[in-house]
């Protein structure tokens, strides 16, 4: 009879599937779990399947985040476009030329710096947007942005808040980068510039009606 720690151990084999390695990567992580033989995540030192399914599902920070992006305590506008900002599929103009759609002017138009209109500055790195972010920011009394929308979501979700709390700072963030978008289309296509006061009223009032 084998003993454990042979039963564990198994070379997988360099052309072996996809779902193959998948069902390893759980075996391997489903022996952290146990200690001489202990189950480890319930205080009793028995197999929950509960238990066992929550620590897998926690290796899953993507569909996580996407619960956030998609928060019913968003509007659903905010989430279509949160969305696509967080998978980075936004029409930016970076994103044109990658599409090899002509592009006249590839710069960001909500600054003056000069650069190109890529989804990391638009929302995170251009003058505008964070003026906007810092502006919300204040009114929350909570620190938002950080280096990326995924990633803001993603400290969202990691925080020991209330469920209630995440989703609405979550949303809030969501209105953010609506208006962001928006505040750029406006300058854009129309030619108008959105007042940073203007479109932070704006996101205070939709996060208040959803209340
Ligand atoms: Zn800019």
């Amino acid at each position: 009879m084998k003993d454990g720690a042979t039963i564990w151990k198994h070379n997988t084999p360099v052309d072996c599937s996809w779902y193959w390695r998948q069902l390893n990567a759980i075996k391997v992580q489903m022996r952290g779990w146990y200690n001489q033989g202990r189950y480890m995540l319930t205080q009793t030192g028995k197999y929950s399947i509960t238990s066992s399914y929550l620590a897998l599902i926690g290796q899953q920070p993507r569909m996580r985040t996407a619960e956030l992006a998609w928060t019913s305590m968003a509007l659903p506008k905010h989430r279509f476009i949160t969305w696509l900002a967080v998978q980075g599929r936004l029409l930016t103009q970076e994103r044109k030329l990658k599409l090899h759609i002509q592009v006249e002017d590839t710069d960001c138009c909500l600054c003056d710096k000069k650069v190109m209109e890529t989804t990391i500055h638009l929302f995170v790195k251009c003058e505008w947007a964070q003026a906007i972010w810092k502006e919300v920011e204040k009114w929350t009394g909570i620190a938002l942005q950080i280096n990326g929308i995924k990633q803001t979501l993603e400290r969202i979700r990691l925080k020991h808040w209330k469920k209630v709390k995440k989703e609405t700072i979550a949303a809030t963030c969501g209105a953010i980068v609506y208006h962001i978008w928006r505040a750029r289309n406006w300058k854009k296509f129309k030619g108008k510039s959105v007042h940073i006061k203007e479109a932070a009223t704006q996101i205070k009032k939709e996060i208040i009606e959803r209340l």
